[in-house]
């Protein structure tokens, strides 16, 4: 046997349901293929126009402190990190008997509905607390900030220590509603596409309904520029 070869069993992914492997792959898959829609096709879109919030005069990304290719690669990085993050996370709360298990649409949503406002508080909270304790704004936020005109593959600009706050809040969500891996999976990925379009240049109707805390793309573009920077935390 080389020295090098993986024994998945005792790892426990060999244990893992094609539903608990969709979990952790399709918020990854979500969050590239919205970011490429909003990014390159919306814009060739005329009837998208009208929900656009910000010109498509592309200079005006020239002014962040993080070009384009940085940001792709950052992007990429925060990607590996969030899978072996959710990887650890579905073999620990690995339950043979719910790994397939589909729940009845009325309790899924209930689910969802529940998990959202956990995790919309939490990150409220946590985002807020960022930018009043000095430290971690210089040492950690800040690296978020250098966008000062947000797109699409921003969302997750951010630092490593930042991703791993974001996620903890999707896993509390997942846990305190004792999520399927299936209702997760549809959790973490409608989390993932609000988030990329939350930093896009478009601000849809069905976010225009949701309470101002959850945010939108109009309101967080105006945090991340610098009069929003100590207010605003939508
Ligand atoms: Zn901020
Ligand atoms: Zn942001």
């Amino acid at each position: 046997m080389s020295l090098l070869h993986v024994d998945l069993a005792s790892t426990g992914l060999n244990q893992l349901s094609s539903i608990e492997i969709a979990s952790i792959v399709a918020p990854l898959a979500a969050f590239w293929l919205s970011c490429c829609f909003l990014e390159f096709l919306a814009p060739a879109l005329p009837f998208l126009d009208k929900y656009r919030v910000v010109s498509k005069d592309r200079r005006i990304f020239e002014k962040n402190l993080a070009p384009f290719d940085d940001v792709l690669w950052s992007a990429f990085h925060q990607q590996l990190l969030q899978a072996a993050i959710a990887i650890v996370f579905a073999v620990v709360t690995h339950d043979p008997l719910e790994a397939n298990r589909i729940e009845d649409p009325a309790t899924l949503v209930l689910k969802l509905v529940g998990g959202f406002v956990v995790m919309s508080t939490y990150q409220f909270w946590a985002h807020r607390y960022m930018h009043h304790n000095p430290w971690i704004f210089r040492n950690v936020h800040s690296v978020h900030h250098r966008i000062l005109e947000t797109h699409a593959f921003t969302a997750f600009y951010e630092h490593p220590l930042e991703t791993v706050v974001n996620l903890l809040g999707g896993a509390i969500g997942c846990v305190v509603f004792s999520m399927t891996p299936f209702t997760g999976a549809i959790y973490c990925t409608i989390t993932t596409v609000k988030a990329v379009e939350e930093h896009s240049c478009y601000r849809f109707p069905l976010f225009s309904v949701t309470p101002s805390y959850l945010s939108n793309a109009e309101h967080h573009r105006i945090h991340h520029l610098s009069k929003g920077i100590k207010s605003n935390f939508d």
